[in-house]
């Protein structure tokens, strides 16, 4: 399936939340969800009193998860097939292996306004893991690896405005985040408790047990 590339608030208000997809503008009075709580087009509002069947909740928790985290069908079919395959709750291991894409990181640790431009930066070559350039969006990032933006970029104005901005950020527990240098570093390997994300992920797995 190729990758969305209309309006993205539009999809916030298909799914009923915020996937927070549009960085610094999701978390000011600007997000369109805040004022345009139901689907968008012509039968919007009339959708959201119409009864969702289970097949289509099952649909809708898994495009929720494959939007927030920008990962396509194909992909997200690797990470469950992965997921299934580890010890442990696929889907609680399905939303580990997500959270665990460099992208996820960089955005976690601040180092980005959303998933989308974290996706970006990574693609630019901007960040090393443990010395070493990393340009892939998709890599997963293991405990004890070291996330840091080079040298060189470090010195742009992208990245002096982001070094501004991290000191207002938090990371959460499993990352280590050295605001002064903008580096980070995986102290444990995610938890469900970690991930944020109201999401019923047993439903996803319902669907690919169909
Ligand atoms: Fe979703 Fe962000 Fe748009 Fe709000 S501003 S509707 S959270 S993408």
């Amino acid at each position: 399936m190729a990758r969305y590339t209309g309006a993205v608030c539009r999809l916030c208000r298909r799914e009923g939340m915020k996937l927070y997809l549009k960085g610094d503008r999701c978390y000011s009075d600007k997000c369109a969800f805040t004022t345009k709580q139901y689907a968008p087009g012509q039968h919007g509002q009339g959708n959201a009193r119409r009864k969702v069947s289970e097949y289509g909740m099952q649909l809708r928790e898994k495009q929720k998860v494959k939007r927030i985290y920008g990962v396509e069908e194909n992909q997200f079919r690797i990470y469950y097939d992965k997921a299934s395959r580890q010890n442990g709750v696929t889907g609680e291991n399905l939303l580990r292996l997500l959270e665990r894409r460099l992208d996820n990181v960089v955005y976690r640790l601040g180092m980005a306004s959303s998933r989308v431009d974290a996706r970006q930066l990574v693609r630019h070559g901007h960040f090393t893991v443990n010395g070493r350039k990393v340009n892939i969006p998709s890599f997963l990032v293991k405990e004890g690896q070291v996330i840091t933006v080079k040298e060189a970029s470090r010195k742009s104005p992208k990245f002096a405005a982001i070094a501004e901005a991290i000191a207002h950020r938090n990371a959460p527990q499993w990352l280590d985040l050295d605001k002064a240098n903008l580096v980070g570093k995986v102290v444990a390997m995610p938890s469900r408790e970690d991930i944020d994300l109201p999401i019923n992920e047993q439903l996803i797995v319902e669907l690919y047990s169909r």
